[in-house]
């Protein structure tokens, strides 16, 4: 079956890409937002500052009948900045000064007081039969032509600059020139099961689609389903078939799924308390705040969540919480008696609905036989009544933490289901 969506490649340019730690997120934008004109993405490339990497990538890229091309980086003033030239070089076609460019460096240069150096001008220079595409946050304008049936869009690196551009320039002008069916997708978002687990449950169900492509992914704890539509285009078709898939893998995993879309947990979490007219507080232990911080980056969290204590030591969770010292002598302080005393003192000091609490041993040090690293208990006091969960959670500690952090906030939202 032919594809029929279109062919994209990406060629992200930067040595720092390669050799400096910055971390390459273009690519990552520019194939989600791709879909929304029909184009996926087959091949992805990081190549240097070097214009023999760029012009093999370009010809490979062309040469395997890519519909859209886009070059992110190295449009920019300095002498590293060579993407404009390479691909010009490439294409064989001669560059040319463009005077209204040079007259927007200029204006743009003496709204800062500095005065246009030889260097700018290079970013005046435009391929043949190239469009130039307007950067309103950046100096460097971008480029757009046409190659054997490509669009080429060179575009600059600053994700700021190459967002807008992308959103205001590129995907209009695909649209226009290479319609193509809009990709029909949905996806679940679900949290505390192993992926084996989710794939074991429901691979009876999406095999029993083959026209739909699924994709299980799984990070710390959390574990996305995708499903795109590959069928003939047929978007009610296609609807229908997913609506159907989606239902019957959510009601195959039931209350694990929490959300039909990519949302975190948090905000799920935060409309559920909010619904109920419920008010949450926290004590946090090995998770040092970071179940308070997840909950606190949504806005408007104040509605339903009353703050936190971060109870390090035995004497604060004493002291502050009002957990028993002889519950910490006897059984410890990652115990459920401990985790249970905590959530029911930090509910009854604060006045909220709801109390959460987390303590364990997230590890490199601190773990013995009876107790290993990766060991948390969960406390949760709601309506007078108090509860504890155990979890043993692998690997080092920021996994151990935020998989805990995890695991409590689905834990709110399970008992308020
Ligand atoms: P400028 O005019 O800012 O020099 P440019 O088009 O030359 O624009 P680059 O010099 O390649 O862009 O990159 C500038 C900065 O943009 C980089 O230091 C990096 O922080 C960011 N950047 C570049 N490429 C990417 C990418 N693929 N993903 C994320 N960030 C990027
Ligand atoms: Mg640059």
């Amino acid at each position: 079956m032919a594809d029929k969506f279109l062919r994209a490649e990406i060629i992200a340019v930067g040595s720092e890409l390669l050799d400096l730690g910055r971390v390459e997120s273009n690519s990552i934008f520019l194939s989600q937002r791709l879909k929304s004109v029909g184009a996926r993405v087959k091949r992805k490339w990081v190549v240097g500052d070097s214009p023999q990497e760029i012009e093999t990538a370009l010809k490979t890229a062309l040469a395997a009948s890519s519909d859209v091309i886009i070059f992110s980086g190295g449009l920019g003033p300095t002498t590293d900045d060579i993407t404009r030239e390479s691909v010009a070089q490439a294409l064989g076609r001669p560059l040319q000064l463009d005077p209204a460019i040079i007259d927007d460096l200029k204006r743009r240069a003496a709204a800062f007081g500095l005065k246009l150096t030889d260097n700018n001008r290079r970013q005046a220079m435009v391929p043949k039969q190239a469009e130039v595409l307007d950067n309103p946050n950046g100096s460097a304008p971008g480029l757009y032509l046409q190659q054997d049936g490509a669009l080429i869009f060179l575009l600059p690196g600053p994700p700021r600059e190459l967002k807008p551009m992308t959103e205001d320039q590129v995907l209009d002008r695909i649209r226009r020139l290479k319609p193509a069916p809009q990709a029909v997708s949905r996806c679940l978002r679900l949290v505390g099961l192993a992926e084996s687990q989710v794939d074991h449950q429901v691979e009876g169900i999406y095999k029993s689609y083959p026209e739909v492509e699924t994709t299980i992914l799984s990070s710390l704890g959390i574990i996305d389903l995708h499903f795109l539509w590959t069928g003939p285009d047929e978007p009610s078709r296609a609807r229908q078939a997913l609506d159907e898939l989606v239902a019957r893998v959510g009601e195959k995993l039931g209350s694990r799924v929490y959300s039909e879309r990519d949302r975190e947990l948090e905000e799920v979490v935060g409309e559920i308390l909010r619904e109920r007219g419920k008010m949450l507080a926290t004590a946090e232990s090995c998770t040092g705040g970071w179940i308070s911080k997840r909950l606190t980056d949504v806005a408007g969290s104040s509605d339903y969540y009353l703050g936190g204590v971060v109870a390090y030591t035995n004497q604060l969770k004493v002291d502050l919480l009002g957990v028993n010292e002889t519950t910490l002598e006897r059984f410890g302080a990652v115990s459920p008696q401990t985790a249970e005393q905590m959530a029911r003192g930090v509910r009854e000091r604060t006045g909220a609905d709801i109390g959460l609490a987390v303590t364990g041993i997230a590890g490199p040090g601190g773990g013995s036989a009876e107790k290993p690293v990766g060991l948390v208990h969960l406390g949760l006091s709601m309506n007078d009544d108090t509860q504890s969960r155990r979890l043993q959670v692998p690997g080092e500690r920021r996994f151990v933490r935020l998989r805990t952090v995890r695991a409590a906030l689905d834990w709110v939202r399970r008992s308020l289901l």
